[in-house]
């Protein structure tokens, strides 16, 4: 059976690589999902990147990127947090570590569910 297109847009293509930035397990570059080489990746951790995914495409991709830019060296250099404490608070973050062990959020999860965290 044929999965609908945005069940297949969200999937992912997989790139397995020696290593990543921070040493993360993953991480998302819709349509790309680049994970570490070695045992198969944990479900919560794909959720995880698939969450990342669909707040890309409602970005237009580069706006992703640049609110979480922002949003890091913002609480990076004015408020004061640590890179661990600055990475767990861009909303992009917030919202993927709630949900990343609800198996079907992205079924339920309404648009832009960013956008309503506080930074
Ligand atoms: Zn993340």
């Amino acid at each position: 059976m044929r999965r609908p297109l945005a069940h297949r847009l969200l999937l992912g293509i997989r790139i397995a690589l020696p290593r990543l930035p921070g040493g993360a397990d993953a991480m998302a570059l819709w349509p790309f999902m680049l994970v570490k080489k070695g045992p198969p990746l944990p479900a919560w951790i794909a959720h995880h990147e698939r969450i990342h995914f669909l707040q890309q495409l409602e970005c237009a991709y580069v706006g992703f990127f640049i609110v979480y830019g922002i949003e890091y060296l913002y609480l990076r250099l004015w408020r004061r947090l640590s890179h661990y404490r600055a990475y767990r608070t861009v909303r992009f973050e917030q919202e993927a570590y709630q949900n990343q062990r609800t198996p079907h959020y992205l079924a339920t999860r309404k648009p832009f569910a960013w956008a309503r965290r506080k930074v």
